[in-house]
């Protein structure tokens, strides 16, 4: 099977430019899963390959849920392969919420499921969601980790940026590590380009 980067470049996912990422951070590249998820049978096999991790793992998961909207595609995939039920959170008025009549019951085991993992913040607020109606957080999960978090089985640590909780494990297919600025210590910024969010122009 191709690697997780050539996956991202073949579906021209892997972009260049100047990013304002959703952390506030800006990066040069930018990862836009949905490009890769757009074929169904890639986000399958993506999925059954995380899904092969986390039940190997001897993991208990009821149910996947992913923050709208970017953790959807992937997190309904991975429910599929777990033989779970799958549901979604979404922000009203900036707070993390679960609608559409979604009910989470107490001690239900829930797996918080992100595309990409950052700094993990969604997928913490996802997790909180639930979380204050009973669930058991198991696990997180995505197809990759930008590099701050410690996904399961790699030896790249924990930055100090990253959100979630260490005693819970976080499953990632692999990492995609590079740089990523503070806006006032850009070098982008510096070399006059200004930074925008990843859609607004078409991508
Ligand atoms: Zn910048």
């Amino acid at each position: 099977m191709k690697s997780l980067e050539d996956i991202y470049r073949d579906a021209g996912a892997y972009l260049e430019g100047h990013f304002l990422l959703s952390s506030g951070k800006h990066s040069q590249f930018y990862l836009q899963s949905a490009k890769v998820l757009e074929n169904p049978k890639t986000a399958e096999l993506l999925a059954e390959k995380l899904a092969k991790m986390i039940k190997d793992s001897g993991l208990k998961v009821d149910t996947v849920c992913s923050p709208a909207l970017g953790g959807i595609l992937a997190g309904y995939e991975l429910a599929r392969a777990l033989d779970a039920r799958f549901i979604f959170t979404e922000r009203v008025d900036k707070v993390m919420t679960l609608r559409r009549g979604f009910e989470v019951s107490e001690g239900e085991n829930i797996l918080i499921c992100e595309d990409i993992i950052t700094t993990g913040g969604s997928a913490l607020e996802a997790a909180r969601a639930v979380e204050m109606s009973g669930a058991n957080i198991t696990a997180y999960a995505a197809l990759a980790n930008r590099g701050l978090c410690q996904r399961q089985g790699s030896i790249s640590e924990a930055k100090s940026e990253c959100k979630l909780p260490k005693n819970i494990p976080f499953f990632a297919l692999d990492d995609f590590i590079f740089e990523i600025y503070d806006a006032e210590n850009c070098p982008l910024c510096v070399d006059g380009s200004k930074a925008y969010k990843p859609g607004s122009r078409g991508n």
